[in-house]
């Protein structure tokens, strides 16, 4: 089982990469903005509840996320793998997930993490609020209090990884092509031994 966190900001690609990463490597993506999303359109209580903070551009509880992650790994119990996508967002939810996939006698194989400048992410969301119907994509002051808690919960998510030597960067403007072939030498240098 080779697992997979795509780690960067709001903006950063995240959601294009991931879809074509799943695809190539068989993985199962993992996504909690999706997940809270389809929470959100089934109006079930847990997605009205997130409705409201997403609507803020502020991050739901850990313990509302992290139960998602621990369903959705119940529930692929023949999985290749994991390629988790927006999460873990603050190092409670990366140690949740640390116990976890011990538990599934597997770990994290590698983080990816995406950079692009902050002039860039705005540029891109909003202009992914023009067509993408979500919420928290139209609104600027909402797409900045997003990069904020980015900076103040999430960024430091890199270093916990960092820590088990796990982390590696990646150039993340330039064409969805390019960006894909930096994403997929990293991850077939990892598969190859
Ligand atoms: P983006 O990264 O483009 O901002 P996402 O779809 O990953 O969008 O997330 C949208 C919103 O959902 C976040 O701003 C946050 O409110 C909530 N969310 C998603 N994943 C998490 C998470 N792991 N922890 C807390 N909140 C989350």
């Amino acid at each position: 089982m080779f697992n997979i966190i795509l780690f960067g900001p709001p903006g950063s690609g995240k959601g294009t990469q991931s879809a074509r990463l799943v695809e190539k490597y068989g993985l199962i993506h993992l996504s909690t903005g999706d997940l809270l999303r389809s929470e959100i359109s089934r109006q079930t209580k847990l997605g009205l509840e997130a409705k409201t903070i997403m609507d803020r551009g502020e991050l739901v509880p850990d313990v509302v996320v992290v139960g998602m992650i621990a369903s959705a790994l119940e529930a692929n119990p023949g999985a290749n793998g994991f390629l988790f996508d927006g999460f873990p967002r603050t190092v409670a939810q990366s140690e949740a997930l640390d116990t976890l996939l011990q538990e599934k006698g597997t770990s994290i194989g590698v983080v990816l993490a995406l950079e692009v400048s902050e002039q860039e992410l705005v540029k891109r969301l909003l202009n992914r609020g023009l067509t993408s119907g979500r919420s928290d994509d139209n609104s600027e002051e909402v797409v900045r209090a997003r990069i904020a808690e980015y900076h103040k919960k999430t960024s430091v998510v890199a270093g916990y990884y960092q820590q088990f030597n796990k982390v590696v960067n990646i150039q993340g403007e330039g064409t969805v092509e390019e960006i894909f072939f930096l994403l997929c030498s990293e991850i077939d240098n990892r598969l190859s031994y």
